[in-house]
């Protein structure tokens, strides 16, 4: 019997503000624990969220730069849940109505044949803390400094079909929010993290199978590998007899395996609604148009320039997937004789 794979990402991108989505509190990575986390990002009773209009204008950019609906209207909502590392009970995201609808990123699938992959939505929220549990020895500590730094969310369709098109798609997504300068994309500091959904399904069925949500990939390479080991675990469990069930898995790098975490939330178990302290998130047409005259050549006409200009396609590749090497190699052609 052959099977076919489903794969739909969500990544998240920290945004590259100086301040927190909603606080004043410094985003820096790095420094000592608990000490940038302010009244607002510590969920004090009483205290009102501002929003930081950067983020809102990275989010844009993003979305223009993938031919999406800005959407001139976007609402937050707080989405409830407790964990430790969330002192509030809630995380503001959005929701019904996210900031960028749409769009989409262009892959090679494996055998190098161009192919779309649709973006769902990209929303706006605010990152949770931590929870630190390798620092003491009987005892878990939270740090609240990651708290409230705004994330980009970007949802895809589940357009992908093997571990490759993922790390692919997940590449291009690293490289375009660098070129952007929407994220510093750096994946040990957690700033392009990605949960990885999978099924699988007969070949020429049209029905999506149950998925498994594999949460956290830091890496182009563990993401292929995790995905990989998730695709034989779904098949050995339907031939044998069972069924996959929903739910959070995490990928343990070290065994090469991924393991149950949770069962899988529905978006009713998180009891949405709109957030009472902020106001709809209102763009202005001319604030988009402004934007879109502040993007940058993207990478892919980047790519195209330069093979016209001659380079080989790979040469193209490499200079094109940086843009201060790219720019560096325009400024030297400029001055050239
Ligand atoms: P959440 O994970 O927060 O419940 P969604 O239901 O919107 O959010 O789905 C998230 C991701 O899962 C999307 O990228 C979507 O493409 C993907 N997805 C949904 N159903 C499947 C499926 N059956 N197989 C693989 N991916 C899927
Ligand atoms: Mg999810």
């Amino acid at each position: 019997m052959s099977w076919e794979t489903v794969i739909g990402l969500e990544i998240h991108v920290q945004l590259a503000t100086e301040s927190k989505i909603f606080s004043s509190a410094p985003t820096a990575y790095g420094a000592a624990p608990n000490t940038q986390a302010n009244v607002v990002d510590l969920g004090f009773p009483g205290v009102l969220p501002v929003l930081n209009e950067e983020a809102v204008k990275l989010a844009v950019r993003f979305g223009l730069a993938v031919d999406a609906e800005i959407a001139g209207r976007s609402v937050f909502a707080r989405k409830n849940y407790f964990y430790p590392d969330l002192p509030k009970g809630y995380q503001i995201s959005q929701y019904e109505l996210p900031i960028v609808a749409g769009g989409h990123v262009d892959i090679v699938d494996d055998e190098g044949v161009p192919k779309t992959i649709r973006l769902t939505r990209a929303h706006l929220e605010e990152d949770a803390g931590k929870s630190v549990h390798d620092q003491f020895p009987t005892q878990s500590g939270i740090e609240l400094n990651r708290a409230g730094t705004p994330l980009l969310e970007i949802v895809s369709e589940p357009d992908m079909r093997t571990a490759g098109d993922a790390a692919r798609y997940m590449r291009k997504v690293h490289e375009l929010v660098r070129y952007l300068g929407v994220s510093d994309g750096n994946m040990q500091e957690g700033s392009f993290r990605c949960d990885a959904n999978v099924s699988v399904r007969r070949a020429g069925s049209d029905t999506l199978g149950t998925r498994a949500e594999i949460k956290n990939l830091n890496s182009f390479r563990f993401i292929e590998k995790a995905i990989n080991f998730e695709v034989e675990r779904q098949i050995d469990l339907i031939e044998s007899g069972g069924a996959v069930v929903q739910e959070t898995r995490l990928y343990d790098a070290d065994l090469d395996e991924t393991r149950a975490m949770r069962g899988k939330e529905e978006a009713n178990d998180y009891r949405y609604f709109p957030d009472p302290d902020l106001l709809p998130v209102v763009v202005e047409e001319s604030t988009i148009a402004a934007i879109r005259d502040s993007l940058p050549e993207l990478p892919e006409q980047r790519r195209a320039r330069l093979e016209s200009m001659g380079l080989k396609t790979e040469e193209a590749d490499t200079l094109g997937s940086q843009r201060a090497l790219a720019d560096y190699f325009d400024a030297v052609v400029e001055n050239a004789d």
